[in-house]
């Protein structure tokens, strides 16, 4: 079981956590919990390494990021001996949770599960905070943001759980954001890949690696809400959305004679930012000499366009970064400008990525059609465009994004009643 920063966002919370966990056990489960830093925490958190050093060493940074989930898993534990629960909290270092040294984006390498066992098989509830693992040098490390998520994926898979449900502040994943879009639907099934695509594209209900993972391991993965009644249904009713392969997808369709859906989601991030140069000579070569030393700084490019070449043999190149990257790419790219020979830059971080997913468009055609005439019909311009088997996304003004993703839910038969 994991909860989220909402759901453990302060004493009262983490008592009604407390309750859902304890019913979980009643139920004849052993569970292992793994928990977020209250809400808001971990921004706090960050802005005081920033104040304290604006080039701050990530090593210690993850040294005072990783405090936040420290102190709820403690009041977890706490929580529930109050309540007459078994409980011990095991934190990243003490099982431990081994994991590369990238700090402040680490990877979890493996988890050591012999002590959570023997603890869970004793009838106590290992609560272990999220986020945070053991660097090979023995020092602290963090996950990257979102990466609680990916924390319960990995115990999960390292005690062959028989499922990871994961607690926030929505019901399930829907068809798009339910906080922007009112007549977003909830989807019982979403497919590993769709999730992957979804969460990679902007929603967070999810964070990505959590999800590869848990396609990687097999771990059957279901999102719910931890805002609920005594009376709700148990989380064995699967009252939340499940994520699972395709073919147990196909399975469950066959059986509920369920129609698939031609798109299941749609998402949005204003994370992105547009670089474009101008007048490069269209010969080959010319692109490799600027995406060769972005590459090299471990700047990802994610949407490229270039231009078919005018007259004079000479072509525009568009390509869109992370906003956090823009300002060293365009510090690289103008410490360039001789060797790749553009004329003009223009940089723009006003845009946003809208991208529509679903595995229905790799055997249904007229799904990107569908999505250019209802953002023209709103007169809204599509500045670049990108495509996988199963996405379709498009870069627009920042502005436009809430009107897109509306016009798109409508567009494709997705609102609720
Ligand atoms: P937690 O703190 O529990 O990890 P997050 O804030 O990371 O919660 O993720 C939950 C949020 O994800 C929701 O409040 C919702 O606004 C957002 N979200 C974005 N896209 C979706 C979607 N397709 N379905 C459900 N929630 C979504
Ligand atoms: N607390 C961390 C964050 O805010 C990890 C998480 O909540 O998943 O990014
Ligand atoms: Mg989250």
């Amino acid at each position: 079981m994991k909860f989220g920063g909402t759901s453990m966002a302060g004493t009262e919370r983490i008592r009604r956590v407390a309750n859902i966990v304890r019913r979980q056990q009643a139920a004849g489960h052993e569970v292992a919990v793994v928990v977020s830093a209250m809400a808001g925490e971990t921004d706090r958190l960050v802005t005081f390494c920033r104040e304290a050093n604006a080039l701050y060493d990530p090593a210690e940074y993850d040294v005072v990021v990783a405090a936040g989930e420290q102190i709820t898993a403690g009041l977890l534990a706490l929580t529930l001996q109050a309540m007459g629960c078994k409980a011990r909290s095991w934190l990243g270092w003490q099982l431990p949770v081994r994991t590369d040294d990238a700090h402040a984006k680490a990877r979890i390498e493996s988890i050591d599960s012999a002590a959570l066992l023997a603890s869970m098989a004793a009838g106590e509830i290992a609560v272990i905070p999220g986020f945070q693992g053991l660097s090979p040098q023995g020092r602290v490390t963090t996950l990257g943001r979102g990466g609680s998520d990916t924390s319960a994926v990995a115990v999960a898979a390292a005690v062959r759980a028989d499922r990871c449900d994961i607690y926030t502040d929505v019901d399930g994943v829907y068809t798009t954001d339910p906080r922007i879009v009112a007549k977003a639907r909830k989807l019982e099934y979403v497919t590993y890949e769709e999730m992957l695509e979804l969460a990679s594209v902007g929603s967070k209900v999810l964070q990505t690696r959590s999800v590869s993972l848990a396609m990687k391991e097999g771990v059957r993965v279901q999102v719910l809400s931890s805002f609920i009644d005594d009376d709700a249904p148990p989380a064995d009713n699967l009252p939340g959305t499940m994520i699972v392969s395709d073919e147990e997808l196909a399975r469950i369709q066959g059986d509920l004679e369920m129609e698939s859906q031609l798109i299941t989601g749609i998402a949005a991030d204003k994370n992105e930012a547009k670089v474009t140069l101008t007048r490069i000579a269209d010969r080959p070569g010319a692109v490799a000499t600027i995406f060769g030393p972005l590459a090299a700084a471990n700047i990802n490019v994610d949407m490229i366009i270039q231009n078919v070449a005018k007259d004079k043999g000479e072509t525009d190149v568009t390509f869109t970064v992370t906003r956090a990257d823009l300002a060293r790419t365009q510090a690289m790219l103008e410490a360039q400008q001789e060797a790749i020979g553009y004329f003009r830059m223009i940089a723009d971080s006003k845009v946003a990525k809208v991208s529509v997913v679903g595995v229905g468009m790799r055997s249904h055609a007229g799904v990107a059609a569908t999505m250019f005439r209802a953002l023209a019909d709103r007169g809204i311009n599509i500045q670049a465009i990108s495509t996988s088997e199963i996405k379709t996304s498009v870069l627009i003004d920042e502005d436009e994004t809430e009107l897109a993703v509306r016009v798109l839910h409508t567009a494709y038969g997705m609102d609720a009643e």
